[in-house]
């Protein structure tokens, strides 16, 4: 942390701020300019946030040099090793394969998830999604089937062999969604939800993390600290798209944050066209350049009749347009150097 005090800081007033800093542990380096002076703070920058130093008599600015995030942070977490993080045998986001995550947006029954289920697999997706609590905009929309879609979720995964993703929006529903899923999905509204976020980094399931709808990207991995600090390292980030001024798209994809987030940070980053675009016709160029921009992974909202879906229709795929997505994605991963799964019309 660097401070910089106002150019007319009295001799009393610097004696205070250093005593303050040093309060805490940290040891104080003074640079004396014509007007200002300089203080560099050196020791754990953590523990500076708890002293309001702006309102220190003298204060004119302080500058962290450190990240906020240390578990999350390429700098303090692993340097060189991406984590890989596994949620089933031969399924693992962050390492060279790509992992497509692909299913309705709510689930709305058992014949059309498990049909769903069946044509997302063919086509070369590694796990199942499905809603079972939804968190809608209206309280008058449907809110998900609650635990009776989770055992179908269950159910189908029995069938399938898939590994199943599902959304968890409150605390009280961790551990009865632990007992049916293979990764946790906290949405973008819950981003900062300290409270699940600390309760889902308790347990050992993989915690997949949707970026807020006006989240920054340090703010994401802030979130993923909490998860993490709580003792549970298996965290995947998912770019969703964020509130903008356009109104063309429901949201917008914010591509960099896929470069941006894999220089900060080791933890897998994957994104969502779906929620991002809020079209079906937009899926597939916003899924391709994901891969194009470095993502490892997807997750794609597929419905057997978009037309009829409960939620989300009108960016859902039916079965036709996803095996399309999946066939023209395969030059882009191998353009970014990862492997996919081909769908089973292009598997020898
Ligand atoms: C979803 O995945 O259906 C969902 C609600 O996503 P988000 O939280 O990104 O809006
Ligand atoms: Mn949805």
């Amino acid at each position: 942390m660097i401070i910089v005090t106002k150019s007319n800081v009295s001799e009393p007033e610097l004696a205070n701020i250093r005593q303050r800093v040093e309060s805490l542990g940290l040891k104080t380096h003074i640079t004396r300019g014509s007007h200002r002076v300089v203080i560099g703070c050196v020791g754990d920058d953590a523990a500076l946030s708890e002293i309001p130093l702006l309102a220190l008599a003298g204060v004119e600015s302080v500058t962290p040099i450190l990240r906020p995030y240390k578990l999350a942070s390429r700098e303090f977490g692993h340097p060189d090793e991406p984590t890989v993080v596994r949620i089933a045998p031969g399924v693992a986001f962050g390492g060279r394969a790509i992992q497509v995550i692909a299913g309705p947006c709510s689930v709305e029954g058992s014949e059309m998830l498990l049909e769903t289920a069946i044509a997302v697999k063919d086509a070369g997706a590694t796990l199942l999604r499905g809603g079972a609590y939804k968190p809608r905009t209206s309280p008058y929309a449907f809110q998900g089937m609650g635990e009776a879609a989770l055992e179908l979720l269950a159910a189908t995964r029995a069938e399938t062999g898939l590994p199943i993703v599902t959304e968890v929006m409150d605390t009280r529903q961790v551990d009865t969604v632990c007992r049916y899923a293979d990764m946790l999905q906290i949405g973008a509204r819950n981003m900062q939800n300290f409270a699940l976020l600390a309760e889902v980094g308790r347990t050992k399931k993989p915690v997949l993390l949707k970026r807020g709808l006006s989240a920054t990207i340090k703010e994401l991995l802030m979130a993923a600290e909490y998860v993490m600090a709580s003792g549970n390292q298996d965290v995947v980030l998912c770019e969703r798209g964020i509130r903008t001024f356009e109104t063309a798209t429901r949201n917008t994809l914010d591509v960099a944050a896929i470069p941006v987030l894999k220089e900060e940070t080791h933890l897998p980053v994957i994104v969502d066209p779906s929620h991002a675009g809020g079209r079906a016709a937009l899926v597939a160029p916003l899924a391709f350049a994901a891969i194009a921009a470095g993502a490892d992974g997807l997750i794609i909202e597929v419905h057997p009749h978009p037309e009829d879906a409960r939620s989300d229709g009108d960016q859902s795929l039916d079965f036709a347009a996803f095996v399309d997505v999946m066939t023209r994605i395969g030059p882009f991963a191998e353009a970014a150097g990862r492997t996919m799964r081909a769908p089973s019309h292009e598997r020898a």
